[in-house]
């Protein structure tokens, strides 16, 4: 057996490096950080060839005197720490005083620097861990930090970086968190002598994201703010409108350090969820600022990953505030005028060819719509289209309520709500409690003094076309009706009214035995919305009622999407993540379908809805219910301005 020994300081430096330094992008993040920690206002970043050949940080911050330029680069010499229980109440980036160590054991490293309160600066070079004297020099206040040839002396670290492009491009992602946590700090990236980023300081987030993601995105976003007790969140999140194919461009902040967190992550998704396309992500820039005791950000190497002592708590001020943003934002989907021109800055493509394509595309539908319907008062009843869709559910009868009057079907259902105006006359064919026909109550909240009716057309048996004061609006009646299904079926089970159908022969279900588990642990949720389930023996569960909403829905399916939405919400599943998806079964499977031919009257009830839904401007599964073409968009694309 070989015998136990201590490894050398050279040793325990390079594994340390091995752990923290992984890419030339680290190296920057480490010397950037300190510089704030040294409290900079300014901060120079000078990269060569994908920072392979160098990376030179300059700031003007507190310096470091010349007798403590050794320990500055010794391991574990930090400035920042004093006792182990100073660890839980770290407020700077740094603390564990192994970057400087790390970083100067596997390269050319020099340091100068220079206190504001000296004369004269001091200057160390260590190259490959082996530290040369230190000398006087003349220096700016602040520190200049220079890292040549990383990896030169561990080969193979250094087979693993990547083309200078690649590595630029995590330089560039590390640059980019820190400038957006830090919008009041002036930063500047230099790469082979071309400037990439000049970021002057400034007290606004949103103008810092312009000059990183250009002013399509800042144009596009939302403020956010809420605090309890302890928690403070604020920042901005995206329009819906604004997604990526990729979280990339979610960026949280935890006391002005960037962080990834699969919860927090999770949140955002939900909170968004209907709003935009399934696989799509929506961006962000939030910061939380929390005491430090309340959080560990000593758990990972390079402190991306942080442990939240109330991580539930956190997800809910998160999910909490932005489902009430958006409940009180118009989130309107704003067509973009034909053929602008798409600019932008950002790598990772802002300008998704294929929604612009599909905006194109429903403009010439709409345009063909126009020409067909020379005639806009004879609306098809009889039509000569082709018969409805068969539904693809066959075991759910819906296509039998839809033939009596689909878009009211479900109002007889549920009561209207308690704003419906009281001389509302119902129509002749609808049974009360009813929508209010709009012959009895004409759009008020559409402003059309030259036009009788403001009645709209359907074209194709699926959209939808009126005006506003804004301008055109062209709604796909599937997804409005969707939606407004949604929004309903959503008040009622908020206000607690939410009956249960007792099954007179209760149902036994097999599911796996993973998914048992689930509903196993989760009884107490699921009795709260309603779905009574037992164990049944081995992997079968027997739903003894479910809500009574669902009757025209197989429990054993009710049970299903259940299971699903148990299985893919794992960690903080809250009851109204499972109401929720109890509200997308039913309101997708209820509304009118593309293809259904709509009476003038049932055109104009579901208009009259529109404005009774809290935020109608997208249907559940995240296409948009309308689009709207502003008057100035129009008179823009006719050349009239
Ligand atoms: P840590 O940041 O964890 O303390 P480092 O190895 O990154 O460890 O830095 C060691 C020490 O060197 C810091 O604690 C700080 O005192 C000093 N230091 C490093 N960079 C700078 C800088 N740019 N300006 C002033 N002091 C610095
Ligand atoms: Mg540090």
């Amino acid at each position: 057996m070989p015998r136990i020994q201590q490894l050398s300081t050279s040793v325990v430096n390079k594994i340390a490096a091995g752990e923290v330094i992984e890419r030339p992008a680290s190296v920057v993040k480490e010397l950037v950080e300190n510089s704030l920690d040294a409290g900079a206002t300014r901060v120079d970043v000078t990269v060569e060839q994908g920072g392979m050949e160098l990376i030179r940080v300059v700031d003007n911050g507190g310096g470091i005197p010349a007798d403590e330029l050794t320990l500055a680069v010794a391991s574990h010499a930090t400035s920042k720490l004093r006792t182990a229980d100073d660890l839980f109440q770290v407020a700077t980036m740094g603390f564990r005083g192994e970057a400087l160590a790390s970083i100067a054991e596997v390269s050319r490293f020099s340091l100068r620097s220079r206190p504001p309160e000296e004369n004269a600066g001091a200057e160390l070079e260590v190259v490959g861990g082996q530290l040369s004297p230190i000398t006087p020099c003349s220096s700016p206040p602040g520190t200049t930090i220079e890292v040549r040839n990383l990896f030169f002396n561990t080969p193979v670290r250094r087979k693993f970086m990547r083309a200078a492009q690649t590595e630029l491009g995590h330089i560039g992602e590390a640059f980019t968190r820190i400038a957006l946590a830090y919008p009041q700090v002036h930063f500047t990236l230099r790469h082979n002598n071309r400037a990439m980023h000049e970021l002057p300081p400034t007290d606004d987030l949103r103008e810092r994201i312009g000059r990183f993601f250009g002013p399509e995105l800042a144009d596009e976003l939302i403020w956010l703010e809420s605090r309890d007790e302890q928690v403070e969140l604020s920042g901005y999140v995206a329009r819906p409108s604004q997604s990526r194919s990729h979280n990339k461009m979610q960026y949280l902040f935890l006391n002005g350090r960037a962080i990834r967190d699969r919860a927090l992550q999770h949140a955002l998704s939900e909170a968004y969820r209907g709003l935009i396309l399934t696989g799509r992500y929506p961006i962000t820039f939030l910061n939380i600022r929390m005491p430090a005791d309340l959080v560990d950000v000593n758990v990972h190497p390079t402190k991306l990953e942080v442990r939240f002592q109330d991580g539930s708590r956190l997800y809910s001020q998160l999910l909490g505030t932005l489902r009430t943003k958006f409940l009180t934002t118009d989130l309107t989907h704003k067509l973009e005028p034909v053929g602008a021109a798409a600019t932008n800055d950002d790598p990772a493509g802002a300008h998704d060819p294929a929604i612009a394509l599909e905006r194109r595309r429903e403009l010439v539908d709409w345009a063909k719509g126009q020409l067909a319907s020379v005639a806009p008062t004879a609306l098809p009843s009889g039509n000569d289209y082709a018969a409805p869709p068969v539904t693809r559910q066959p075991v759910l009868d819906f296509a039998a309520l839809r033939s009596q009057h689909a878009p009211l079907t479900v109002n007889r259902v549920l009561p209207p709500r308690g704003e419906l105006r009281s001389d509302s006359v119902p129509a002749p064919h609808m049974s009360p409690p009813v929508v209010a026909s709009p012959s009895a109550t004409p759009h008020s909240a559409l402003p059309t003094p030259h036009l009788p009716t403001s009645r709209a057309l359907q074209l194709h048996n699926r959209y939808l076309i009126t005006e506003s004061a804004e301008g055109m609006i062209v709604i796909d009646q599937h997804a409005l009706h969707e939606r407004v299904l949604y929004e309903q079926l959503r008040e009622k089970v908020l206000s607690g009214a939410l009956e249960t159908q007792q099954l007179l022969v209760p149902e036994p279900v097999d599911l796996s035995p993973a998914e048992a588990g689930l509903v196993k642990e989760h009884a107490a949720s699921l009795a709260q919305v309603g779905l009574n389930t037992e164990p049944f023996g081995g992997d079968t569960i027997l739903v003894t009622s479910y809500p009574a909403m669902l009757r025209h829905f197989r429990p054993a399916e009710v049970l299903r999407a259940m299971v699903d939405q148990l299985a893919s919400g794992n960690r903080q599943l809250e009851r109204r993540d499972l109401i929720d998806e109890l509200l997308h079964m039913m309101s997708c499977k209820a509304a009118v379908k593309a293809g259904d031919p709509l009476t003038p009257d049932e055109v104009d009830a579901l208009l009259e809805q529109r404005h009774l839904a809290q935020d109608t401007h997208h249907c559940p599964h995240g296409r948009p219910t309308m689009l709207v073409f502003t008057k100035e968009e129009l008179d823009k694309q006719f050349k009239r301005t």
